[in-house]
C-alpha cells in the first residue's frame, strides 16, 4: 500500500514520465487525471500500467520507465546497443535524429556513469553528423525516475538542450530509425588471384620450320 508520504512524490515523477512520453495533446488530461488519484487509485493505477515492481521481500517499488524500455516491456525505436547502453529515438525530440542514451543499469549519478558509455554516446553522434550534417551534435546526460540518460541531439539552427520538443510521428520515428539503425558492414569479398600462367610454363606446339 502506497503510504501519504509516497503520494506527492510518485505523482511527481508520473508526470515527469507524462511529460517525456505522451503526446502534447493528451498531457493536459493525463496530467489532471493523476493529479486526482487517491493512494489507493494511485496503485491500481501503477499496477495496471506495470509500473509498480514486487520487491523479494514482498515490498513495492515504482518501477523505472528507463528501466522498462531496456528491459523491453516498453517499445521504443532501438538504432544501437552494446553491453552497457541501448540508444534509442527519442520521441519528443527537440530536433531530427534526437538520441537518448539509456545504460542498462539504473545509474543514478552522472558520476557513475562509465566511461565506454559516453565513448558509445560519441559514437552515436558522429553517425548523426555523418547522415544529417547537423552544425553539431550536443551530448547532454539528464536524470528522470532517478535513471541517468545522455541525451545526443543534433543542431541545425540553433537548438539547445533546453529548446522546445515536438512529437515526432510514427512514420517519421520508423524512417529514421531505418536511416540510423548500424548497418552490417559489407563483407569485402577476396577475390582469389588467378595466377599468371608464365609463359615459359606454357605449352605452345613448336614450330616445324
Ligand atoms: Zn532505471
Amino acid at each position: 500500500m502506497i503510504s501519504q508520504e509516497q503520494i506527492p512524490g510518485i505523482k511527481k515523477q508520473l508526470l515527469q514520465q507524462i511529460k517525456t512520453t505522451l503526446p502534447e495533446d493528451q498531457q493536459e488530461s493525463a496530467k489532471q487525471y493523476v493529479e486526482s488519484l487517491d493512494s489507493k487509485q494511485l496503485e491500481e493505477f501503477l499496477d495496471k500500467n506495470r509500473l509498480i515492481k514486487t520487491d523479494q521481500d514482498g515490498s513495492q517499488t515504482q518501477k523505472c520507465a528507463f528501466c522498462s524500455i531496456v528491459s523491453g516491456e516498453i517499445k521504443s525505436y532501438n538504432i544501437d546497443e552494446n553491453e552497457l547502453a541501448i540508444a534509442i529515438l527519442e520521441i519528443n525530440p527537440i530536433s531530427e535524429g534526437h538520441i537518448l542514451v539509456i545504460p542498462k543499469k539504473h545509474i543514478s549519478s552522472s558520476k557513475e556513469i562509465p566511461k565506454d558509455i559516453f565513448s558509445f554516446a560519441d559514437k552515436i553522434a558522429k553517425r548523426l553528423k555523418t547522415i544529417f550534417k547537423p552544425k553539431e551534435v550536443i551530448t547532454s546526460s539528464a536524470n528522470l525516475f532517478g535513471h541517468e540518460i545522455i541525451n545526443v541531439v543534433p543542431v541545425y539552427k540553433n537548438e539547445t538542450i533546453d529548446s522546445e520538443r515536438h512529437q515526432a510521428k510514427p512514420e517519421e520515428l520508423k524512417n529514421l530509425q531505418e536511416s540510423l539503425k548500424e548497418k552490417p558492414k559489407p563483407k569485402i569479398i577476396k577475390k582469389p588471384k588467378i595466377k599468371k600462367l608464365k609463359a615459359e610454363k606454357l605449352w605452345l606446339p613448336r614450330r616445324v620450320p
